[in-house]
């Protein structure tokens, strides 16, 4: 028997796009085995935001057991005590990670803040190329000009030669 680490309940078992995860049934925090949470966002982009979704409503009585998170939560299937870590070290979203077995705690709501924060990075990602391709653009029609700008000083030059080496009088 898996036991939830925010308060104790028994975790029911479910199946999520093939996946077999557990949940809570009072505080609807999520527990994955080892590679379940990729497994479960395999089934397409929105898969955690679906599954967060699909989780009960919580209690008043487990929001509150949720929100005085005690650092240290008991993996549920191992015991051992589980490490608190940031997703994608830059996110407010914390999630525990059971290093011994590999399994992973997400608390309610947190893996819709998830899907929205992978959404998010996402587009942060796609933008850098494209400013990055503009820039770089910019800079190359710079130095178009500026070559441009030297082909014509020399024109010049020569013109000037040309005519200092002009017939003399
Ligand atoms: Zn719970
Ligand atoms: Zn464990």
């Amino acid at each position: 028997m898996r036991e939830c680490p925010n308060c104790s309940k028994e975790l029911v078992p479910f199946e999520f796009a093939r996946v077999q995860l557990e949940a809570c049934p009072q505080c609807g925090g999520l527990w994955f085995d080892a590679d379940e949470m990729k497994r479960a966002k395999a089934a397409g982009d929105d898969a955690w935001a679906m599954l967060d979704a699909g989780i009960p409503a919580r209690s008043p009585a487990a929001v509150a057991a949720v929100e005085q998170r005690k650092p240290g939560k008991k993996c549920p299937a191992c015991q051992a005590p589980m490490r608190p870590y940031r997703f994608l070290a830059t996110s407010d979203v914390w999630l525990d990670e059971c290093e011994a077995c590999g399994g992973h705690w997400v608390d309610d709501g947190e893996l819709a803040k998830m899907q929205a924060f992978l959404v998010h990075s996402r587009k942060a990602d796609e933008k850098v190329p494209a400013e990055a391709v503009a820039a770089m653009a910019g800079l190359a029609a710079q130095a178009r000009m500026s070559q441009e700008r030297a082909t014509a000083v020399t024109a010049v030059c020569r013109g000037l030669m040309t005519a200092v080496a002009g017939p003399r009088w």
